[in-house]
């Protein structure tokens, strides 16, 4: 029998993450659809051609595959026949045909690594590479093996492992505490999550590019409000975990997958809980402010620029996309919260009718439940450390990561003396939170906001066109010469992509610019 994925995959081991390049999509056919995909896997259709039965693949039989009418591809030790599903992939059959009869993996982990492929692909399976008997090399020169998970080690590379965190627990009469040393400065409570439910208990503490991840089945019950605390200064952090009957416990519990590793986060795939919809209010004419919570059990704290991805089965498929969390308003700094951040998240998302996830994810009703996965991003918040101007481009949804890097900023960042933000929509109905925009640019004075529309009325006095040079320039300058910026930009793919092209031709660094992508 060979060892197929079963109905639970994605494995808590597989691989959904957005990955750091760009991609476009090509147009595809009238019915090709990711949906009219999904139709056809329901059909019965034999979509492997071998009726079913599922082989081992040597890499002599993968290498014949290699055409666009027999073309397998493997991808972390599973054969695909993606012949079929070469006119429904989005970025186009060219694409799909670079891991034509080889291992696909790297290659698709580079473009989508969060694209839940398992689901997809369930019936084009042709079946699990051969394993070949690997003769460990004294040296690590040896080719990869093709079903590209046999050298996947989870102990990372020499001077990681050295700084691989530690843990220790313990107790008085009714707590129990797990403290961790990561051994590393500047962590903060964003970079512990921690989720308890049915007794299992999971914490990853994000060290840089790795996680930490403590994964036990608890050997007694633990109430569900569960804190934690960081020390900045020595990075050790200490999880309370509060007991349900106040009994001494012998052992902490029986470790589950992947406790107590160390690993890159490339390597990992996401872990995800199912969140409430608690409200959903109209931004504009087709974007809402949703607002999940979390389970009793979580502790997770989006950081600023970061996404999370959210997942919901549509039409029998895992569909996974990525959104990126807001606040539940600008003037969130002027009250408390109404929810606490560790408990609540928000979410701004435009509804395309003909989109495969928005329609369905906005006929979501009160109460029903959508999973999310735990923060992603390559945002750090000290690129806003010692900045002095911060200029933010932001095009339609691409507005969302602007939210809380624009709260902190102006919250946190002592030496700030301007934040601007250029944001370009089709129409004034499209502007997200004008009014709050303006409001904020009324009463703090270091804030500055342009309205840019390519698509306006007749009555439109302000700013048309899209980004170009002539706007750019005006707009993005240092006031200082030798002014500490950074410039923010994130919208439709080709916007970004100008964006970074023309404020390479204004001589701003790379590391003055930031683009959000996936
Ligand atoms: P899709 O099915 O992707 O379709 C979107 C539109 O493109 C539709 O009009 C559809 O008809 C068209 N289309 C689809 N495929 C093709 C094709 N091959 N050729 C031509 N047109 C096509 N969005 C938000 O609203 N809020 C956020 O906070 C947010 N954060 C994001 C963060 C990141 C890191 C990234 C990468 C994206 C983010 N997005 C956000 C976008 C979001 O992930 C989805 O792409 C978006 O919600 C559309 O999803 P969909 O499945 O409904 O639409
Ligand atoms: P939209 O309404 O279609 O467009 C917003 C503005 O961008 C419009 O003025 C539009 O001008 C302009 N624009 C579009 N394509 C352009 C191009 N090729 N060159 C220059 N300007 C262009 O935008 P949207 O539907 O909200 O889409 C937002 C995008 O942001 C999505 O692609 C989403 O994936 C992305 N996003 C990314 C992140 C992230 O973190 N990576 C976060 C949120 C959103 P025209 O009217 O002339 O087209």
């Amino acid at each position: 029998m060979l060892n197929v994925p079963s109905p639970a995959f994605p494995a808590p081991g597989s691989q959904q993450r957005a990955a750091s390049g760009g991609r476009s999509k090509v147009p595809l056919k009238q019915g090709r659809s990711l949906m009219d995909w999904i139709r056809l896997t329901k059909s019965g259709k034999d979509l492997t051609g071998l009726k079913g039965r599922l082989i081992e693949v040597t890499e002599e039989e993968l290498i014949k595959h290699n055409k666009k009418d027999d073309c397998w591809v493997c991808i972390r030790g599973l054969v695909y026949n993606v012949s079929p599903y070469m006119e429904y992939h989005p970025g186009g059959e060219d694409e799909l045909m670079r891991a034509a009869g080889s291992d696909g993996t790297d290659l698709f982990d580079q473009v989508h690594r969060w694209v839940n492929y398992e689901s997809m692909l369930k019936e084009c399976l042709v079946g699990r590479m051969a394993v070949k008997p690997v003769v460990l090399a004294k040296e690590n020169h040896e080719k990869k093996p093709l079903n590209g998970i046999l050298l996947k080690s989870k102990v990372p590379d020499l001077p990681v492992k050295e700084i691989s965190p530690s843990y220790d627990w313990f107790q008085t009469e009714s707590l129990v505490t797990i403290v961790i040393y990561t051994k590393q400065k500047d962590m903060d409570s964003e970079s512990v999550i921690v989720d308890y439910q049915d007794g299992c208990f999971r914490a990853e503490i994000v060290v840089n590019d790795y996680s930490y991840l403590l994964h036990t089945e608890l050997s007694h019950e633990i109430q569900e409000d569960i804190t934690a605390r960081v020390t900045e200064k020595t990075g050790k952090v200490e999880i309370i975990l509060k007991k349900k009957n106040n009994v001494s416990w012998k052992y902490l519990g029986h470790p589950l997958e992947s406790h107590n590793s160390f690993t890159a986060h490339r390597e990992k795939g996401l872990y995800y809980r199912k969140c409430k919809l608690i409200s959903k209010v109209d931004v504009t004419h087709d974007t809402k402010l949703y607002c999940l919570m979390m389970p009793p059990g979580t502790h997770l704290q989006v950081p600023i620029g970061q996404h999370v991805y959210l997942k919901q089965t549509i039409a029998g498929a895992e569909i996974v996309k990525p959104y990126t969390p807001v606040l539940e308003s600008l003037h969130s700094d002027l009250r408390e919260p109404l929810h606490p951040h560790n408990k609540y998240i928000y979410v701004i998302i435009k509804i395309y009718h003909t989109g495969l996830f928005t329609p369905h994810f906005d006929c979501l009703q009160i109460g029903d439940y959508v999973s999310l996965s735990n923060p992603e991003g390559n945002f750090k918040k000290s690129q806003l450390q010692d900045l002095e101007e911060l200029f933010l481009l932001a095009a339609g949804t691409g507005f969302t990561p602007m939210v809380k890097i624009l709260n902190y900023a102006l919250a946190n960042i002592t030496n700030l003396r301007k934040v601007k933000l250029m944001f370009f929509n089709k129409t004034e109905e499209d502007i997200l939170w004008r009014n709050q925009l303006e409001q904020l640019a009324d009463k703090e004075r270091r804030f500055e906001v342009e309205f840019i529309l390519s698509e306006p009325t007749c009555e439109w006095i302000g700013k048309q066109g899209r980004i170009s040079l002539p706007l750019l320039s005006k707009f993005v300058k240092r006031s200082l010469e030798n002014s500490r910026v950074l410039i923010c930009i994130c919208g439709p793919a080709p916007f970004t992509e100008q964006g970074i092209r023309l404020l390479k031709d204004l001589n701003f660094s790379q590391e003055e610019v930031h683009s959000f992508t996936a």
